[in-house]
């Protein structure tokens, strides 16, 4: 899921990457002008990344029930799938790296293979709360996943190793595996909570990427925006291109569709205006109000049935 196709790489390159070049970000609008309009926080209520680019409440109310009322909802079984299955991402790739680095150049085929089959372990910490047919629906979403991830490890594993005849162990990991998952970063600069955690970061491309496993919305692009807005903010170089990969599941078969958007004026100026909302309904203790239309698995529909 992290890794591109041949073809997807190559328009990436070829035409992502020099519009990129050719239509300019506004000065104003990277990161690393955060000590400036309009990217200053005018606010100090420190919020997830989460509760920006997630637009499911077209009012935010989630956001303020949670922030200012400090309503603690019971995640849906949506939320904990898509968890779950972040998660097994994420474990996949750690213990690729992990066992790589343990077992060297020469060993790294044989460790490999006892990664085969799928680690439940993000179920059981998760899914407790799921019932018996939501658990085993899950798991086997685990074990489509992982198997089509593993088999993408182990042939860009096989691809550097027989390029590379001389590869060390670290540079093999670099040029199999070139994502960081799981990123921490501090979004201070920018208002924003100090323990965000972006999906992943593929630095030979480089791109920010999410994965999303439910139906696709517009404003998914606002997480990819954000990220790229505080590495902006960190770490001063530009982070120009995103991409939110949506994952189904077909019977036994997984499918993926990426949206490559190019992180530009519009939605930087579109994350920064819903930064500013939020941060301002929390701050000032302003319920928003019930959104025009509510999505059937919210989990705070019983208040706001009860409010109205
Ligand atoms: S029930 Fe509707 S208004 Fe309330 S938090 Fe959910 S989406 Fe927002």
């Amino acid at each position: 899921m992290y890794f591109l196709s041949e073809e997807e790489r190559r328009f990436l390159v070829r035409r992502l990457l020099p519009q990129a070049r050719e239509q300019e970000v506004h000065p104003e609008l990277r990161g690393w002008n955060w000590a400036e309009p309009p990217l200053a926080p005018v606010y100090q209520a420190r919020l997830g990344l989460y509760e920006i680019a997630g637009q499911y409440c077209s009012t935010g109310r989630d956001v303020y029930l949670r922030r200012v009322e400090r309503v603690q909802a019971r995640p849906n079984p949506a939320m904990v799938e898509g968890l779950v299955l972040h998660q097994a991402a994420a474990d996949l790739i750690l213990a690729a790296k992990r066992v790589i680095y343990s077992a060297g150049v020469e060993g790294c085929r044989e460790g490999l293979a006892a990664l085969q089959q799928a680690d439940h372990g993000a179920l059981e910490e998760y899914g407790q709360g799921l019932s018996a047919e939501e658990r085993e629906n899950l798991r086997e979403k685990i074990d489509i996943l992982w198997d089509f991830e593993y088999h993408r490890i182990v042939a860009r594993v096989d691809e550097v190793l027989a390029r590379q005849p001389y590869v060390g162990v670290d540079s093999l990991v670099a040029l199999a595996l070139p994502v960081t998952v799981e990123q921490r970063l501090d979004g201070g600069f920018l208002g924003l909570s100090s323990h965000l955690s972006a999906d992943a970061f593929v630095f030979s491309e480089p791109m920010m990427v999410d994965l999303k496993f439910g139906e696709r919305r517009n404003f998914h692009r606002l997480s990819t925006t954000g990220y790229a807005l505080v590495m902006e903010s960190l770490w001063e170089f530009p982070v120009d291109v995103g991409c939110v990969v949506y994952v189904q599941f077909r019977g036994k078969r997984l499918l993926l569709e990426r949206d490559f958007h190019l992180i530009d004026d519009e939605l930087r100026q579109w994350f920064i205006e819903a930064r500013d909302e939020r941060m301002r309904l929390v701050e000032e203790e302003i319920d928003p109000g019930r959104a025009d239309e509510c999505y059937a698995e919210c989990p705070y529909s019983a208040i706001c049935e009860e409010r109205g």
